[in-house]
């Protein structure tokens, strides 16, 4: 089942995405070389712990940290430890979320650690595009597959691959609420968007294949072939006049 939101249930939600951005910004401000994943771990956490907040991810399904952290080739669900150390020319994808008066938001970007090369530029260049996209997409009417599409379209146009076997979410009082967003689709498709409808919109696109697999930790997505990967995601409210992004400080 869609839950559509009340106007009160949308006020407390806000204040949730704004954290969950904080927190992203905060995170994305220790991303500097030398570094370790562990320290931009740290960062989230205290940003959400200074907001009176608690970060959705941290037991999640078992998830032993407060967000995910994922270098270079890992897609999503990277485990921020001590001794993976940043270094000049990776990027860093950032997934985070805030919980707070019962709501959740969800949000995510990739990094570059110093000067990145020009591939890698362009990757998170056309990911963070794509999402642009979707969100825009994201208008009362239209269906999920509209979404999904414009990711899809935009991204095999610009020489990226989208990864199939993660998608985005319905987002509210859970984590994960119906309906799923894909970041490939067929416009004209699936359920149909309605105000009061929150969704978490993020594609994950790589410069090689879109295989992934799982690593032995049972957590951490890699792509198949090793090629680097990146993430952008906002929470997005439906409203009558359009999309509205609530993973904004
Ligand atoms: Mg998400």
């Amino acid at each position: 089942m869609i839950v559509i939101k009340t106007a009160a249930e949308i006020e407390l939600m806000k204040e949730a995405c704004r954290i969950s951005a904080g927190a992203l910004k905060a995170g994305g401000e220790a991303v500097v070389p030398g570094a370790t994943t562990e320290d931009v771990d740290a960062a989230v956490r205290d940003y959400i712990r200074s907001e009176g907040a608690k970060a959705t991810f941290l037991g999640y399904g078992g998830f032993p940290k407060s967000a995910c952290v994922s270098v270079n080739e890992e897609v999503i669900h990277g485990i921020p430890s001590r001794k993976r150390r940043l270094k000049e020319g990776d990027i860093v994808s950032i997934d985070v979320g805030a919980f707070k008066n019962g709501f959740t938001g969800d949000n995510a970007a990739t990094y570059a650690v110093g000067q990145i090369d020009g591939r890698a530029q362009k990757l998170l260049d056309v990911t963070r595009e794509a999402l642009r996209l979707g969100i825009a997409a994201a208008k009362p009417g239209n269906r999920v597959g509209d979404i999904g599409h414009a990711v899809q379209a935009y991204a095999e146009e610009n020489g990226c691959s989208v990864v199939r076997d993660f998608v985005g979410h319905g987002v509210g009082r859970e984590l994960h609420e119906e309906p799923e967003v894909p970041n490939y689709g067929r416009a004209g498709h699936g359920a149909r968007l309605v105000p009061g409808m929150t969704i978490a919109i993020e594609p994950m696109l790589c410069l090689g294949g879109y295989e992934v697999e799982v690593l032995d930790n049972d957590w951490t997505v890699v792509t198949r072939d090793g090629s680097l990967s990146a993430h952008f995601e906002h929470s997005v409210l439906i409203t009558k006049d359009g999309p509205l992004v609530l993973t904004v400080i």
